[in-house]
């Protein structure tokens, strides 16, 4: 079977709620996936960070497989041996009291908003059905009807209304806009530390660390959704670390499952956490053997193999490398760790064709909006793979000049 076999069965059957690139995948190591015509791809997308590190890793395949064998799911009306060291493993890494978990980001993000509220009710004396949350303008927190709602990308919202009531947005990296936003109503400032979705946009220096003390200021939580740049991507376990804050919620999600399942998790304060009682939240998949040994294991190996030094390491070279390209369509080159966008001029027809044209060349990457090709290779890629990956993207920069 070829990829055009494949391609019609999965337009026929499958909803097109996505555009893929025409490279059908089935099999993948490391950093490198193989299609079903025999060729060979460098993977330079991780499955939007979900592999940070690297395909099918042995360690974390062999937790799996042996979970598997052993007892994979008990839902929550039972305890199970796995899901109590995972939260312990999780608090002892990041510096947290407690942990709650969920399956996908935007589950995850749906519980931190809960938290929010019932905190804001329960702590912080609003009254009920007054709570309100502060995001930013170009935000990704994931699909679900609460979650667009609050996003400012039509493409995002259109036939899906009406959404949840109880957000109000305010530009990103603006820190004035902010502080005039916040009311005695204020619960929460939901925030990516970077917003890789909207094309790898870093704030002002300083912006998350000001926001962070308006927050305490005015007794409103901050919220890191920590999601994508977590766990090593950006060359620190979290980017918040960049500017020396604590948030009071962090969401993770995506690489905590090492790229072999779906795990979430929201990790806070006693004090905000502890306010769930039996019965407010849950999720039957939730906390499920085989997630927790799968992501104790993918924590470990990014501990272990010094991933997220690598990322540092690998990502500042990468970074530098790039702008070494001169072109006429690129206008910026930015990026933290191995989370790097190449952002073109608007005259240069989308990335879209870039990526196609680096798909050719044996190189997997993604547009992100129109105009920003994103970099984001698993964390375990050596300075040699990204030599190779260097000399293919300016040789189609060259192509395409
Ligand atoms: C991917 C992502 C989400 C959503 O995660 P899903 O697992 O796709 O639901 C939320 N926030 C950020 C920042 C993300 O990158």
């Amino acid at each position: 079977m070829d990829t055009k076999f494949y391609v019609d069965v999965e337009d026929l059957y499958g909803a097109h709620n996505y555009h893929p690139l025409d490279v059908v995948i089935t099999k993948a190591k490391g950093i490198w996936v193989w299609d079903v015509e025999g060729k060979k791809h460098l993977d330079f997308l991780s499955a939007y960070s979900a592999v940070n590190q690297g395909h099918c890793h042995p360690r974390i395949v062999k937790a799996l497989t042996e979970q598997a064998k052993k007892v994979t799911l008990t839902s929550r009306a039972f305890r199970n041996d796995q899901w109590p060291m995972l939260a312990k493993e999780l608090c002892d890494l990041t510096g947290f009291e407690m942990v709650l978990p969920m399956n996908s980001g935007a589950e995850a993000v749906e519980t931190a908003i809960k938290a929010a509220r019932m905190w804001a009710y329960q702590k912080k004396g609003v009254a009920q059905d007054e709570a309100e949350i502060i995001t930013c303008e170009n935000n990704f927190h994931g699909r679900t009807i609460t979650i667009i709602g609050f996003s400012t990308e039509p493409l995002y919202k259109k036939d899906f209304g009406p959404f949840t009531s109880g957000f109000v947005t305010v530009p990103y990296g603006d820190i004035d806009a902010l502080e005039e936003a916040i009311t005695p109503n204020t619960a929460a400032f939901l925030v990516e530390p970077i917003q890789a979705e909207a094309g790898i946009i870093l704030p002002p220096e300083g912006y998350l660390r000001k926001a962070k003390e308006i927050c305490e200021k005015n007794n409103v939580l901050f919220i890191a959704d920590e999601i994508q740049t977590g766990l090593g991507r950006t060359g620190k376990l979290f980017a918040c670390e960049y500017e020396g804050i604590t948030p009071d919620v962090m969401i993770i999600g995506k690489s905590l499952g090492g790229g072999c399942y779906a795990i979430s998790a929201v990790l806070s304060s006693r004090g905000i956490l502890g306010l769930f009682s039996p019965g407010s939240h849950g999720s039957t998949f939730g906390a499920n053997p085989l997630a927790c040994a799968v992501a104790r294991e993918s924590l470990r190996v990014i501990k272990e193999e010094k991933m997220i030094e690598n990322s540092a390491q690998m990502g500042e070279y990468f970074l530098e490398k790039l702008k070494t390209i001169k072109s006429k369509h690129i206008k910026e080159v930015r990026g933290k760790g191995l989370l790097i966008g190449v952002e073109l001029h608007p005259e240069a027809d989308g990335a879209r064709q870039f990526c196609e044209a680096l798909k050719d060349e044996g190189l997997l990457c993604k547009e992100t909006h129109e105009n920003v090709i994103r970099f984001a290779p698993p964390l375990i890629i050596k300075q040699k793979e990204l030599n190779w990956a260097f000399k293919r993207i300016k040789k189609v920069f060259k192509k395409l000049e």
